[in-house]
């Protein structure tokens, strides 16, 4: 059936699948079986049983655990992430990334509000010789109108702001090659934007337009303080453009204040006497808060450098659940026995 991508003889237990799906998951439990029968119904005509289904809990507070773990009893193909506090979206997506074996990864939202069944129409378009294939989202159902109105604005201001070329109206959504995810796992930023980070990387990239669907189950886990801060992180990750923009502030401010210094100095030549109190307090005002706005936006990047330079975990793992993980603890207890023999295990001290 794949004649890119050959289907590797043994099945999924034995070697690593063709397609790994990575899935965070955050207070998702009402959805996860209808997100696993609809997943499988959608890959098995295209994969057969080689693929896997990695589902990251991203410390959820209801039994979104408990569901993934009886979910991967039941079927060996899908494999469990359970972070040990809540990361948020782009963190839980890498640690599922890292923890994917395929050569093919299908990323997508808990929710089924991005449709897994379009994996057929991406993986022609995959055959067909691109890297990456998103989804992008030609309608959105079941969101407010705030919620489209502020996503709308947001992609239009990234794109203002951003050189590299991320694509308007699209979400992590996508089907791309391993060559890619090799590429990211390279990126060891802690403030992750993916979907503009996958574009960053390059190779062909080609654009699947769908109408995303109202969510399955439960609400979304994006107020409008993750929405705002989330916007931030993919700003300043990708431009200095703020810090750009600070410095015309301050351009124009000098100016302003030089006509205004030249304004005063004649009337002063001129013997008016000027009553003062409204005009100073403008400027002042003026003047402090463009500075405190300045101040902030160079807060945000030196913020942000300092928590990149500590260099910390980018996620961390609390136990990994299901039949491909005891694998790999055998094939690392063996890796290390032949170590062992060839004389290759270091010794401490
Ligand atoms: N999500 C997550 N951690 C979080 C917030 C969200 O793993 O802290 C997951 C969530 O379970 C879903 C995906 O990220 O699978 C997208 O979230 P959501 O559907 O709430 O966003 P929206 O579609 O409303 O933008
Ligand atoms: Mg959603």
């Amino acid at each position: 059936m794949m004649d890119q991508f050959p289907v590797r003889e043994g099945g999924p237990s034995m070697h690593a699948p063709t397609l790994s799906v990575v899935v965070p998951c955050y207070n998702e439990a009402e959805g996860l079986q209808e997100l696993h029968r609809r997943l499988v119904a959608a890959l098995v005509p295209h994969f057969s049983d080689d693929f896997e289904i990695v589902l990251v809990n991203d410390g959820s507070r209801d039994t979104t655990w408990a569901g993934m773990v009886a979910l991967s009893d039941a079927d060996p193909r899908v494999l469990c992430v359970n972070l040990a506090r809540n990361h948020g979206h782009q963190l839980a997506l890498t640690a599922g990334l890292a923890h994917c074996a395929g050569e093919l990864i299908f990323i997508l939202d808990a929710d089924l509000q991005d449709p897994p069944e379009l994996i057929g129409p991406m993986l022609e378009l995959i055959r067909a010789g691109n890297d990456v294939v998103y989804g992008q989202r030609r309608k959105r159902d079941g969101e407010t109108a705030f919620k489209r109105a502020t996503a709308a604005a947001f992609y239009r201001l990234l794109d203002r702001l951003v050189d590299v070329d991320i694509p308007r109206d699209t979400g992590d959504f996508r089907l791309m090659t391993r060559r890619v995810l090799n590429v990211l796992q390279a990126m060891p930023e802690r403030y992750r934007f993916v979907r503009g980070m996958v574009s960053w990387v390059g190779f062909r990239q080609a654009a699947l337009p769908y109408d995303r669907e109202a969510r399955f189950a439960g609400e979304t886990k994006y107020p409008l303080h993750k929405m705002i801060s989330f916007a931030i992180d993919a700003i300043t990750s990708f431009s200095v453009a703020p810090l750009r923009i600070a410095s015309w502030m301050g351009v124009c401010a000098g100016f302003g204040s030089l006509l205004l210094l030249g304004y005063v100095l004649g009337a002063w030549v001129l013997g008016y006497a000027i009553s003062g109190w409204t005009s100073t307090l403008a400027v002042i005002l003026v003047l402090g808060s463009t500075q405190l706005m300045i101040l902030g936006i160079m807060g945000e990047y030196l913020g942000r450098m300092y928590m990149e330079s500590k260099r910390r975990p980018l996620f961390i793992v609390d136990e990994v659940h299901g039949s491909r993980s005891a694998r790999n603890a055998v094939h690392q207890l063996h890796d290390t026995i032949q170590d062992r023999v060839n004389g290759k295990e270091r010794v401490n001290g």
